[in-house]
């Protein structure tokens, strides 16, 4: 790449502050120390989904069942499974640039109770097999061998498997990000990108995107990079070619609660000291399409509890009451029933970046030098060393591995078959319910599931959709006329 000099023109412009664009710079200027880099992105990340992460480096407890069925979700996995294998140098070398060690912590109790739905019984069999054809170390332990994990009664664990996956502070890898760009050479603007022009003659070179700051700077580039979740919606429509080629983003919005124990339980013990003990992510898997209950320890008596997550047309700015009510009551009933006397605050809602088929967004798109390192949804820290290497990797006129159909300009990749969908829909659907307070009779369950089945159908009728399978998670945005009018793209099938 050839560096280009003028102040407000960079070599490469990346917009967007949290895992993936901070991610994509550092892993630019490692690999070449000539480039000028720019990254834009409020320092406060309000609504960022990289903030609101616990954050898990979750690769195997979030395995679907069947996900290796289906190549496109099989491509997805690998993803996390390539990106697992780096965060141990990543850490190491970004620990440079921190006052302490960065590191991950691995391990992972997964934990199946009567509180679930079948759905996730069904997924932890699934990742049980996965493990053992693949010969991931593991246990699977009784419910009495993990002391610290202490339900109330009814929320009794009947099997907890003990994974690889493991949890690093998310806030600290964005420090190190920061501070290896400070002595690096990066820039970085606290401000936000409001407006993008692209330069449309072809051929396509020099500077030819400009993009319009808050503050009323401006930026050239030949090389942008669409790193702003879904706020980077907002600059997508704004360059038709552009809109009407990418899926459009919409917000995974998910909050999760940060959870102390108070000094005089530090002191005195609480109701039973063994939540001192927890030593590793305690979870549920896939819960009604959110990613499980969730408690990532962080030492002396913190934590975090997450997440929920919904899919929405538009953000909203707080978080909802049955969304926190869900993890709280989980955390009582099917963790350990001491953090009765815990504290807890709010952290979010952050905005999972989700695309309109939930598949990532990754690499260059058909308009040349505008890149995305978008959509990953719910385990795009988890990715990002990988993504990000990738990406940069490209960006600089290397090659890159990552899969060629997450590329952006591209048709909706189809969940499944429709069929599958269907039912996935209606298993998801179920477990959410669940968590929500549905406690049906056997005799009524089929009646109910048919129920949902026979709404579902009814959106697929009505947008006339045949074989393309619509991630369970986002059937309403396909029956509200409004949302459907904005989210409806080219489908690889229909
Ligand atoms: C509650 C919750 C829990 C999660 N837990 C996990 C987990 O345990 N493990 C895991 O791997 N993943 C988890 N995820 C998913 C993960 O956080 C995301 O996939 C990932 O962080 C996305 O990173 P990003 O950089 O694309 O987006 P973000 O982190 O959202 O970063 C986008 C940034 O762009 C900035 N921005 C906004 N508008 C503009 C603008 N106009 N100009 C410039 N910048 C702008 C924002 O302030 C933000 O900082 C979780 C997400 C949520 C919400």
């Amino acid at each position: 790449m050839v560096a280009l000099t003028s102040k407000d023109t960079y070599d490469v412009v990346i917009i967007g502050n949290g895992a993936l664009g901070m991610g994509v710079a550092y892993n630019l200027r490692k690999r070449d120390p000539s480039i000028s880099i720019a990254v834009v992105g409020p320092s406060h990340r309000k609504g960022g989904a990289t903030v609101a992460a616990g954050a898990m480096i979750n690769v195997w407890a979030e395995m679907a069942a069947g996900q290796y069925d289906n190549p496109a979700l099989a491509d997805r996995a690998e993803l996390t499974v390539a990106a697992m294998e780096l965060w141990d140098n990543y850490c190491a070398d970004l620990s440079e640039f921190t006052e302490k060690q960065l590191e991950v912590k691995w391990g992972t109790y997964i934990v199946n109770n009567a509180l679930g739905s079948p759905h996730e019984m069904k997924a932890v069999d699934y990742i049980v097999e996965l493990m053992q054809k693949r010969q991931v170390p593991h246990q699977i332990l009784d419910p009495g061998d993990v002391p610290f994990i202490k339900p109330e009664q009814k929320g009794q664990p009947i099997r907890i498997v003990r994974v690889p996956d493991g949890r690093i502070d998310s806030r600290m890898v964005l420090s190190a990000y920061e501070r290896f760009f400070a002595v690096r050479d990066v820039d970085l603007f606290d401000d936000t990108a409001e407006r993008l022009q692209v330069g449309l003659k072809l051929p396509f070179v020099g500077a030819d995107k400009t993009i319009t700051l808050a503050s009323g700077t401006t930026l050239k580039t030949k090389a942008l990079v669409m790193a702003s979740g879904s706020f980077s919606q907002a600059l997508i429509d704004q360059v038709p070619d552009l809109r009407r080629e990418v899926p459009r983003l919409v917000w995974g919005a998910g909050s999760g609660l940060d959870i102390s124990l108070p000094p005089w339980v530090h002191r005195y013990g609480g109701l039973d000291r063994s939540v001192f003990d927890i030593d590793a992510v305690i979870r549920t898997v896939d819960r009604g399409g959110a990613c499980g209950v969730h408690l990532v320890p962080y030492g002396n008596g913190e934590f975090y509890l997450g997440s929920s997550s919904g899919v929405w047309f538009e953000p909203e700015a707080k978080p909802r009451v049955h969304a926190v009510h869900v993890l709280l009551r989980s955390l009582v009933e099917e963790i350990n029933y001491a953090f009765f006397f815990a504290t807890m605050s709010v952290r979010g809602p952050g905005f999972r970046p989700v695309s309109m088929d939930t598949f990532p967004l990754l690499g260059q798109s058909h308009i040349p030098g505008i890149w995305f390192a978008n959509g990953t949804k719910r385990d795009g820290f988890t990715c990002s060393p990988y993504l990000c290497g990738e990406i940069a990797n490209e960006i600089l006129g290397g090659r890159s591995s990552l899969p060629k159909r997450f590329l952006p300009s591209r048709s909706l990749i189809s969940y499944k078959t429709a069929a599958e969908a269907i039912e996935d829909y209606v298993a998801a659907d179920f477990g959410g319910e669940v968590q929500h307070g549905l406690n049906l009779p056997p005799y009524a369950l089929e009646p109910y599931r048919n129920m949902k089945r026979a709404k579902i159908k009814e959106i697929y009728d009505k947008r006339k959709i045949q074989n393309f399978g619509i991630h369970p998670e986002l059937p309403h945005l396909y029956d509200n006329d409004e949302f459907f009018a904005a989210c409806d793209h080219k489908r690889e099938i229909e």
